[in-house]
């Protein structure tokens, strides 16, 4: 079963989720309680280890204009 990781806004923590595949993209709860997470975009390790990639980025479309801090509101 895949694992995915996920991160979450209200705390910053991040956290692996093991589900299926049919379920990837699923809302994820944090281990604290909280709901507003993030799913991490993750690579799969097939046969090689990944190089370049520092840290995993937030799948929802840029960590700052995606959620709202600098929406004009
Ligand atoms: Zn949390």
């Amino acid at each position: 079963m895949p694992r995915y990781d996920f991160r979450c806004r209200e705390c910053g923590s991040t956290f692996e989720v093991s589900r299926p595949m049919s379920e990837a993209s699923d809302p994820a709860a944090c281990p604290a309680g909280h709901g507003d997470t993030v799913k991490l975009l993750t690579t799969v390790a097939v046969g090689g280890r990944a190089s370049g990639s520092a840290a995993p980025v937030p799948a929802g479309g840029g960590g700052c204009c995606g959620g709202g801090c600098c929406g004009g509101g």
